[in-house]
């Protein structure tokens, strides 16, 4: 800790800047509704990451997906985003895989045969994110700098991944972000029900 004070004084100061953050994204939400404070925090996050990448030796190329086959959390304000890019195209997303998955725990995850264990979003001929501008913060602060092979689920299971630190950042922007875009919980689920959602108001 290279601050002055101690552990409380710390913490403190890290809920106050949370805090601060959190209340511009309020005023974002206030203004332009949940969208756009989705939108404000994830470009936060990605303000952050070009800062902090700068001059570090990231693995993580196009179209290397990997990451993109463990469990993803997202707030519910992440899957109202994600719910709106399926209506706006129905082909974002592989529909029954989501709908396959939604019943699927962190803990059974695993367990799913090794095809089911990838993110509906995920485009799998290319590799590329099918929603990247609204891809969920887990998504936005995920960056290795271990051997790519490493971070292979099924090839290489149980292999540590080194990953980029953003530290005191992510717990300003992630704290910021449940407070104001609501509670988590994993991608599937959270995604079926803001279509739910979404197919009951409509
Ligand atoms: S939302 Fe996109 S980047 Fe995130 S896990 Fe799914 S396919 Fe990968």
């Amino acid at each position: 800790m290279s601050n002055n004070g101690t552990p409380s004084d710390y913490i403190k100061r890290i809920q106050a800047q949370r805090e601060e953050v959190a209340n511009r994204a309020q005023e974002v939400k206030e203004s332009g509704g949940m969208g756009a404070a989705v939108g404000f925090l994830h470009a936060e996050m990605d303000t952050l990451a070009a800062y902090k990448l700068e001059g570090t030796a990231v693995s993580c190329r196009k179209g290397c997906s990997f990451c993109c086959r463990i469990p993803v959390y997202v707030t519910e304000g992440e899957a109202e985003l994600l719910a709106q890019a399926i209506e706006q195209d129905p082909k974002a997303a592989d529909l029954v895989l989501l709908a396959r998955q939604e019943a699927v725990g962190v803990a059974e995850w695993a367990s799913m045969p090794t095809a089911d264990r990838v993110c509906a979003f995920l485009d799998k001929g290319s590799g590329e994110c099918r929603v990247y501008a609204a891809r969920p913060l887990a998504c936005r602060s995920y960056y290795v700098v271990t051997d790519p092979a490493r971070c292979d689920t099924v090839g290489n299971p149980g292999a540590m991944v080194g990953k980029v630190d953003f530290g005191t950042g992510m717990m300003r922007i992630g704290g910021a972000l449940i407070k104001v875009t609501g509670k988590f919980g994993m991608l599937p689920k959270m995604v079926m029900a803001a279509l739910e959602m979404r197919a009951r108001k409509n």
